[in-house]
């Protein structure tokens, strides 16, 4: 073993890029990190909504990261941050509009799929029609998945359009910015891949996989007859921290040497990255298409990154005085709705950290791929069409005393079907030309935060071996 410091240079300064750096941190190399832009984090950014001195500073990319991942709960805890976690208040109901009107969102299902054969009972969402329909789910051959396909045609095909349309798209295709006719099913609901390969039923099989959410309400009921998000204790699915989920990266670059923090700094090109001779492992940490750029010399990324799809997002932050409208965790507007407004997020219902009884703090996000009609609009417009959208869900008593925009363009990366094993042609293709460079980010294997922290931890440990 050699006892001189090695040396790594991490491209992108977003979750994934310093989830590499503190790997390599922790196994005591040297670490420069280069960011483009003149902040950190990426897509994780924690801004004020309004002007006024002592404006609330909320989350303008992601707010909730799920539990389940260990990824997360294992870097917050390596942070220091386990005492400022937060977890959505509870019981609050999610709804979608529909039909001119709320519905609320049924509980008993995953990913929109119903796992209790109760779960739809008590909904007007779903006709009867539709409910039969799905429930065929349980009876079909389990038909064969040896190709990727996307998630629409396989629900299509199991449970019917109805439920397809109404409830799933707006779950899986919402998290997304997307719609699931043109997701891969294994690379952005493995999930449902799972249960029908495993179970060779979407039903049965997530059933199987979530018995505590069908035993939730066949078992621990409430009497009202409400089959939405009812008062039944489980364990929270997701966390936040008491200061925003830009906490983390601000505790990340704390932690990180500042000699090794470069803001401001784009790489474009591998020949500009400072002292290139003492470097030993590099890890590219930026979207796609800079990834292209970088290593362009690599066929399989030329092939495969250069032109792979992203959806762009823009949102309005609203504070609205008074009594909350409506005590809710958010709203969601399915595609068939024909909307602008995708989803609006009640944070200050949602969150301990942003409740207020006095006011309403509501995200308004709109954008999906295929759809960029308030990209184009000027600020005012934006807003004034989203909380105008919401109107027409929610009555809105009062105007807004402060609105935060945020333009999020070329945000999401959209997984077309056989993503998976484009990812690992482009990874062997790399490791062939460029045995010291790992990509990591939400280009790969999953867009959420614990999958973009795994990624770039994973990267850095392939290259500190
Ligand atoms: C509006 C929104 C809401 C979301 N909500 C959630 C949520 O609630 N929960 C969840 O888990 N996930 C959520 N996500 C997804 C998640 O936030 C992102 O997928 C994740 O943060 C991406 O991290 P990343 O490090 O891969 O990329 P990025 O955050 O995009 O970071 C890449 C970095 O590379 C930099 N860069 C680009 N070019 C160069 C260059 N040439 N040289 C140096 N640096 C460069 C960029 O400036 C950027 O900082 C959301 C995303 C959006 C947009």
């Amino acid at each position: 073993m050699s006892d001189v410091v090695r040396r790594a240079v991490v491209i992108g300064g977003g979750i994934a890029g310093l989830s590499a750096a503190w790997e390599f941190h922790r196994a005591g190399w040297t670490v420069d990190v280069y960011e483009a832009s003149d902040r950190w984090g990426g897509k994780i950014l924690t801004s004020p909504v309004g002007d006024e001195p002592g404006a609330p500073m909320v989350d303008a990319g992601p707010d909730a990261v799920l539990m389940r991942a260990e990824a997360g709960r294992e870097l917050v805890e390596q942070l220091g941050l386990t005492d400022e976690m937060t977890h959505p208040i509870a019981p609050k109901p999610a709804y979608l509009f529909l039909d001119g009107r709320l519905h609320v969102l049924p509980g008993g299902t995953v990913l929109g799929v119903p796992v209790d054969p109760l779960a739809l009972e008590h909904t007007d969402l779903i006709s009867e029609a539709g409910r039969d329909r799905a429930a065929r789910d349980l009876t079909m051959p389990p038909g064969d998945l040896a190709d990727d396909v996307t998630i629409g045609s396989l629900c299509r095909e199991r449970l019917g359009d109805e439920l397809t349309d109404r409830l799933i798209d707006p779950l899986v295709g919402g998290i997304n910015a997307s719609d699931i006719d043109r997701l891969s099913l294994r690379a952005a609901a493995p999930l449902l891949a799972e249960a029908m390969t495993e179970h060779g039923s979407l039903i049965r099989g997530l059933g199987k996989m979530y018995p505590q959410i069908g035993a939730a309400l066949g078992g621990d009921r409430d009497e009202s007859g409400d089959h939405g998000n009812r008062p039944v204790k489980r364990p929270p699915v997701f966390f936040s921290l008491s200061g925003g989920v830009g906490r983390i990266i601000e505790r990340l670059t704390e932690e990180l040497p500042a000699t090794g923090l470069h803001l401001g700094h784009p790489i474009r090109a591998l020949n500009e990255i400072p002292d290139p001779t003492t470097v030993d492992a590099i890890v590219v940490a930026t979207p796609a298409r800079v990834v292209a750029g970088l290593i362009g010399d690599v066929p399989a990324v030329r092939a495969h990154l250069a032109d792979l799809p992203y959806a762009g997002v823009s949102q309005a932050t609203v504070i609205i005085p008074g009594q909350p409208p409506l005590d809710a965790a958010g709203i969601l507007f399915p595609r068939v709705g024909g909307t602008m407004l995708t989803a609006s997020t009640w944070l200050s219902s949602k969150w301990p950290h942003y409740r207020a009884d006095d006011q309403a703090l509501i995200r308004l996000t709109s954008g999906r791929y295929g759809d960029d009609r308030t990209a184009r609009m000027d600020d005012a417009t934006l807003t004034a069409t989203l909380l105008g959208e919401l109107d027409q869900a929610v009555p809105l008593v009062a105007e807004p005393s402060a609105v935060r925009i945020q333009r999020w363009p070329s945000a999401l990366p959209q997984y077309e079907p056989g993503h998976l094993d484009r990812v690992a042609e482009v990874r062997a293709d790399l490791v062939r030309h460029h045995p010291r460079i790992r990509l990591a980010g939400a280009a790969y294997d999953g867009i959420g935060i614990p999958a973009c922290i795994a990624g770039g931890r994973q990267a850095a440990r392939e290259l500190l071996a």
